[in-house]
């Protein structure tokens, strides 16, 4: 496929990254293989927008993979990040922004009695596992098909894959013992969670899922779901790990808890807590959290873990979070998914928009979407033609089929001005693409 536009900065850009880095950038999915092309390097964010290196202006409906739900450069996050700057960049031992930052988690979200603060979701996820497994004295980990938290070893295995139900890993790398503890399930299927904990009784550790999945594209969980896995887990003596780095303060001030009240042992966090800095958390009950170290035996730590920068971007960041925001942000992406499924409607394009919050995917099918299988169904193809009309229009779209969109409080009525200036020729492009 060739792409009727350049980006002649960004391609020189590409060009000299993937001379030192492999694939020529420092995250998969920002190399564009799902959709072809050349990735634009951005150089700065204002409210709604990117500017790439080209110069080119794009409306963000990615806002940094969620993070940025104020928008880029928010003035007072500004502030407070040059503010923390001034006063030293890392200092290696405790600081009053970890505390201002804990607590306003553990204010937020009521079942977070104790919460420690990590860089990445990554980190979040690993920790959570270690604990759950920890706490209980158990080795197996449920999780789900289409469901990703970080690129852990134990969790990387069989994303998705059919045939195995048992830990085959799907990256080279991750060796057996590794993932060998891992059972992946279909995501929505409680009879099948059921079945694994009668084949393994007092083996597993825990249960993770995305609190309400935006991974394998916006999936959330059916009526009872999060229930049924609560319930399984309590039943059991497991855990029952909600993963909300993408969906925590993003869809909510309590995040997918705040949607559905269903109560877990422990949480994962990222993305928006960190205001755009790499700050993310685990936590949960007092109890489970007390086994970790120094307070208990699970050892867990980190050098730049409650980085002075990074939390003073996440204070500023949720104390700006309140109920207008939300009402806000939820406006715009009911706005924003009025205007796709318009556009695409009118040209015959056989699509479905499923939302959490003010989540979304467009996919490119008329079923209901329920799990990863349903996902993959999709006409992946289409979506490619309407990324990159989208992206010559002036809008940045997640460049994979099976993520989610995001926008933020910025999305004025001009950035949506813009999408919708940009939607009829995308759906066009989407009704005329070939597999
Ligand atoms: N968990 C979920 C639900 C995520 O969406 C992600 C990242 O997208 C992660 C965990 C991993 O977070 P990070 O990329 O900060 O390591």
């Amino acid at each position: 496929m060739s792409f009727p536009y350049e980006a002649p900065v960004s391609q020189s850009l590409f060009d000299r990254a993937s001379v030192v880095t492999p694939g020529g950038v420092n995250s998969p999915v920002r190399a564009f293989r799902a959709v072809g092309g050349t990735p634009r390097f951005m150089v700065s964010g204002a409210g709604p927008y990117l500017t790439d290196a080209d110069g080119r202006e794009y409306v963000d409906l990615v806002c940094s993979w969620g993070p940025m739900i104020l928008g880029h450069s928010h003035p007072e996050v500004i502030a407070a990040v040059q503010e923390a700057v001034a006063r030293g960049t890392s200092f290696g031992t405790p600081g009053a922004g970890e505390v201002e930052l804990a607590e306003e988690i553990v204010a937020r979200i009521e079942p977070v009695e104790q919460v420690r603060l990590v860089s990445s979701g990554t980190e979040a996820t690993m920790s959570a596992i270690r604990l759950a497994r920890g706490f209980t004295g158990r080795p197996k980990v449920i999780k789900f098909a289409g469901c990703y938290h970080g690129h852990v070893d134990a969790l990387l295995a069989a994303a998705g894959s059919g045939v195995a139900t048992f830990g085959l890993p799907d990256t080279p790398g991750v060796t057996g013992a590794q993932a060998g503890d891992t059972i992946v399930l279909p995501y929505n299927d409680l009879e099948a969670v059921r079945a694994a904990f009668a084949a393994h009784p007092g083996e597993i550790a825990c249960v993770i899922t995305e609190a309400s999945p935006g991974n394998m594209g916006v999936v959330p969980p059916l009526p009872g779901f999060n229930q049924g896995l609560k319930d399984l887990c309590a039943a059991d003596g497991a855990l029952y790990i909600s993963d909300e780095v993408m969906t925590g303060f993003r869809v909510s001030k309590a995040g997918w808890y705040g949607i559905d009240g269903v109560r877990p042992d422990l949480m994962t966090f990222g993305k928006v807590m960190g205001g755009g800095f790499p700050a993310a958390a685990f936590g949960g009950r007092a109890d489970v959290m007390a086994h970790l170290a120094p307070a208990g035996p699970v050892y867990q730590a980190g050098t730049l873990s409650g980085n002075p920068v990074a939390t003073a971007a996440g204070v500023a960041q949720l104390r700006l979070l309140d109920d207008a925001a939300y009402e806000k942000v939820d406006a715009v992406s009911a706005e924003v998914r009025g205007l796709v499924t318009a556009a695409l409607a009118k040209e015959g394009v056989a699509h479905r928009v499923q939302a959490a919050g003010n989540m979304f995917t467009v996919f490119f099918t008329d079923a209901e979407v329920t799990d990863y299988d349903g996902a993959k169904a999709q006409e992946a193809f289409r979506f490619t033609a309407f990324f990159h009309s989208m992206l010559a229009q002036g809008v940045y779209l997640p460049p994979s089929a099976f993520e989610s969109w995001f926008v933020s409080t910025a999305h004025d009525t001009a950035a949506v001005e813009r999408i919708a200036a940009a939607l009829p020729a995308a759906a066009r492009a989407a009704a005329g693409a070939t597999a």
